[in-house]
């Protein structure tokens, strides 16, 4: 299997150079040149599976350049019991429509472990198989979640460095605590004064910078990105979409060959993208409902074919939903529109000169035969945890929220669509304990970040899961709040720190 640029530019890759480059240097995100296809038989045997050897075995027909002990080797070191315990994904039940499918057993608590975890295991050994002698160094553009599980899965990992960014005033105070207190030898966080358009556009703008690139090579460094961009991110998540289906056949919810929907609360849409890749593999998906918060560019793009970042941005409490550009969209489009790489260029320069693009109402109906749009808004987001909790007695985070609501608004416009319906919950709830709190406990005054826990597990019984405990005792490590404009400077700064 080998991979192109979405922009079309670029000869054909191997699956490691496209994870350690991460972008494309034309500036596009690479693309697997044939979508491979699993028979329903492949999918059936799926069912008895342990999720390390689904993982292996999707892998290894994206990755046709790694062994198979290769594979066996990093999903081993991804997903052991010691960071996720015993089943890294869990399924929760809620109704005869409707089944929650818990991604957020891992180090950090989000659904980014999934793929961060199993990521750096892939980059490491694309370096051995590319023979890179360079460091690499990973910078990371984060809404929140993101930036703590690429510290996680990256620190003190041999031949690599990380950096982070994240909007000083974006994130909630858990996320911002978990990033700022992390430890590790080759790791650096910084806050930086802007949303996270700003810090990704950034950090975009350094991947394509030829001086830059030059400056680092002479240092030894090459820089390559943890972002949802990064094919080596992008390939784990199609795994949970397969385990989701065989799980909700264990549970006796459908039957073998039924077909399912996905709800997804959706940022840069990696995520969803994921689970278009596993349709487009055989996996018996009918619809893929795309859930936004206020920042509902998505939403209005699937609805009218028109994609506008011109607009005002608006801080939720599903903070790692706060995106106007949504990189993954571009390798949709790019399967959309047939491999057209010339296309996608013109479409992704309008978004760079205009802010907006306009896609043509036939490839609009094609997207739109997979995809379906919600927004959900934050008083919405608020009355479908507290409403979850208080009939279901299970606590969602704001996130899980918003596509549980557009699930239950899904269904409710599509009475005759009665496929089960799983809604990907992508982060544990006490990562926003003071939003989850106003949801189910209107009265609660928020104090610290560990009152608001303590708080939440005493109203609802449900445990503090172990990494977010102690986290208010730790440390402060990396306290730097700089300006967009000094990131190029703290980067060589930090690198050249042993020099
Ligand atoms: C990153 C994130 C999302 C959005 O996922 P995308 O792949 O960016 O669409 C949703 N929920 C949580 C908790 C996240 O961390």
């Amino acid at each position: 299997m080998l991979y192109k640029s979405s922009r079309g530019a670029e000869g054909l890759m191997t699956s490691a150079y496209a994870i350690k480059m991460g972008l494309a240097e034309d500036g596009g995100l690479y693309i697997p040149a044939q979508i491979p296809k699993f028979t329903q038989e492949d999918i059936q045997e799926m069912v008895e599976m342990d999720y390390h050897t689904l993982t292996v075995k999707i892998l290894k027909e994206f990755l046709t350049d790694y062994t198979y002990l290769e594979l066996v080797s990093a999903t081993d070191a991804a997903y052991s019991e010691k960071k996720f315990g015993a089943k890294p994904v869990k399924m929760q039940i809620l109704s005869n429509s409707t089944g929650v499918y818990e991604l957020w057993h891992g180090p950090t608590c989000a659904f980014k472990d999934m793929a961060l975890q199993l990521m750096p295991q892939l980059l490491t050994r694309a370096l051995e198989k590319t023979g890179e002698d360079k460091k690499v160094v990973i910078l990371v553009a984060t809404s929140g979640d993101t930036g703590k599980a690429a510290l996680e899965g990256f620190k003190n990992v041999e031949g690599t460095e990380i950096i982070v960014f994240y909007p000083s005033e974006g994130v909630s105070p858990a996320q911002q605590l978990q990033m700022t207190t992390t430890e590790g030898n080759n790791v650096k966080v910084f806050g930086i004064k802007g949303n996270f358009d700003d810090a990704q556009r950034a950090v975009k703008k350094l991947f394509v910078d030829a001086d830059f690139a030059k400056e680092l090579a002479d240092g030894g460094f090459i820089l390559s990105s943890a972002n949802s961009i990064n094919w080596g991110r992008l390939v784990p998540q199609i795994v949970y979409y397969f385990s989701a289906y065989c799980d909700a056949i264990k549970n006796d919810v459908i039957q073998f060959g039924d077909k399912v929907d996905f709800a997804v609360p959706t940022g840069n849409f990696g995520d969803i993208l994921a689970g278009y890749y596993a349709k487009e593999m055989g996996l018996p998906i009918h619809k893929l409902i795309c859930a936004s918060n206020s920042n509902d560019v998505l939403t209005e793009f699937i609805n009218t074919g028109v994609y506008n970042k011109n607009r005002e941005f608006v801080k939720t409490i599903s903070p790692s939903m706060d995106i106007l550009v949504s990189s993954n969209l571009e390798r949709l489009l790019y399967h959309m529109l047939n491999l057209d790489g010339a296309k996608v260029t013109e479409y992704m320069n309008d978004l760079q000169s205009k802010g907006t693009y306009n896609i043509p109402g036939k490839i609009m109906e094609k997207i739109r035969n997979v995809f379906a749009g919600y927004k959900v808004t934050e008083q919405e987001t608020l009355d479908r945890m507290q409403l979850t909790h208080a009939v279901k007695n299970y606590l969602v985070d704001p996130h899980t929220a918003v596509a549980l609501e557009a699930a239950n608004r899904y269904q409710n416009d599509n009475p005759t669509d009665k496929h089960f319906c799983i809604v990907l919950s992508t982060a544990n709830p006490y990562k926003f304990s003071k939003d989850v709190l106003q949801a189910v406990d209107k009265d609660y005054v928020s104090q610290t970040v560990e009152s608001d826990m303590q708080h939440l597990q005493e109203k609802t019984g449900m445990e503090i899961p172990a990494p977010l405990q102690g986290l208010a005792k730790k440390p402060l490590l990396h306290q730097d709040i700089i300006e967009v404009g000094e990131m190029k400077e703290k980067i060589k700064g930090f690198l050249m720190r042993n020099a």
